[in-house]
């Protein structure tokens, strides 16, 4: 069982939340199963991924944690590595891809350096070996968070004057959007 689940049961949820199994995912998959057997579970463990992808799906499917709820931070470093730990203690454990261990899984290591074709290493093979690796190619560390630890607090909001919406106060008496800073532009409905 992998965070609680058969490989197959594993499998189909990761292909329902992600969209496709990503050997990423999987991985992460062990990850987090190794975080949950080194961390004391009585805690309420909060999140820390290094990387925007894959790995972020991974802890949102197997850990409380998600993005919307704020128990997930996402750093954009892409190191393939997450860190889970006790919210109020601030201790935890980082759990990362170790690349020497991982040149004993020529196809885990070849993938992930981007040294093989996807032609060349069909999925299959690659979830397989992910599989038979389990957590061989995962190292992991005791460590104290020293920043981003704590959850961020919803701040003041205010109703813009231009286009009665509300948004956080501090862009000011009117909204980024309205301040000409808005990420659209307006289309006129047939
Ligand atoms: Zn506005």
């Amino acid at each position: 069982m992998i965070c609680g689940r058969t490989p197959e049961e594993l499998l189909c949820e990761i292909q329902g939340f992600h969209g496709f199994v990503a050997p990423g995912l999987l991985i992460g998959a062990f990850m987090i199963d190794k975080a949950y057997k080194v961390i004391d579970k009585t805690i309420e463990a909060d999140a820390i991924v290094e990387t925007k992808h894959c790995l972020p799906d991974a802890l949102q499917i197997f850990t409380p944690c998600t993005v919307g709820n704020g128990w997930l931070k996402i750093l954009d470093l892409d190191k393939f590595a997450l860190t889970l730990y006790d919210r109020h203690t601030l201790d935890g454990f980082r759990i990362w891809l170790d690349l020497d261990k991982a040149k004993n899984h020529p196809n885990i290591y070849n993938w992930f350096m981007g040294l093989v074709s996807k032609k060349d290493l069909p999925k299959d093979i690659l979830i397989d070996a992910i599989f038979k690796a389990g957590s061989d190619i995962l190292s992991w560390e005791k460590i104290h968070v020293v920043q981003y630890g704590s959850r961020e607090k919803k701040g003041a909001i205010n109703v813009c004057d231009l286009c009665h919406e509300a948004h956080a106060a501090s862009q000011g008496k009117t909204c980024f959007a309205c301040q000409g800073h808005s990420y659209y532009d307006r289309l006129v409905m047939a």
